[in-house]
């Protein structure tokens, strides 16, 4: 059992005494979970928050408030920063076992593609967390707003040190452009 896996059993719910309960009951808990993997190279740390399960007609409705915080790279200094997010969770996991027979409950085609409870009577929360989080990244991640980033020609990190590029050596071909000038009649007057 690797690290992860231990982590996610915090999200994992036995709910088979709340399916045997009307339609409406509610059972509340809190989550706090270390570690998770979000993604192969990507774990959140310190996830917290609260998660709601209401017994529906078919099976269990999560909602829930999350924060954690996640590693990122500056899309423009490319440094690595911690985000805090909040995320919410939304998702109806459908019942599969009629907990009170055992028997197997039958999934209408069209239902096919949504999440389920186990034969276990368990709600595996991960991947629904694992997705709100990853929707709620930003597509631009910014270390801070005002991120002065890299310089595009010597890579200096301008947040740490200004570099003394010249805005004129922006692209060697208006250097090149700049000395064929100098030998003709255009350069002499602009006075190049
Ligand atoms: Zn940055
Ligand atoms: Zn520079």
């Amino acid at each position: 059992m690797t690290m992860a896996d231990w982590d996610a059993a915090e999200v994992r719910f036995n709910v088979s005494q709340l399916l045997r309960e009307p339609v409406g009951s509610v059972r509340r808990y809190e989550i706090s979970v270390p570690r998770l993997e979000l993604d192969h190279d990507l774990t959140m740390t310190d996830l917290r928050g609260t998660a709601k399960l209401l017994r529906t007609g078919r099976g269990i409705l999560i909602t829930g408030n999350l924060e954690g915080d996640v590693p990122l790279e500056c899309s423009r200094c490319l440094e690595e920063y911690t985000t805090h997010l909040n995320f919410e969770l939304e998702e109806e996991f459908l019942q599969t076992v009629n907990v009170i027979s055992g028997e197997d409950m039958e999934i209408a085609e069209a239902d096919s593609d949504m999440l389920t409870i186990d034969a276990n009577h368990t709600l595996d929360l991960t991947d629904v967390i694992r997705e709100s989080a990853l929707l709620a990244l930003p597509m631009q991640p910014l270390c801070r707003p005002d991120c002065a980033g890299l310089c595009p020609q010597c890579g200096t990190n301008l947040n740490i040190e200004q570099c003394h590029c010249q805005p004129e050596n922006l692209d060697a071909r208006w250097v090149k452009l700049g000395e064929l000038l100098k030998d003709n009649d255009l350069g002499e007057r602009s006075g190049a």
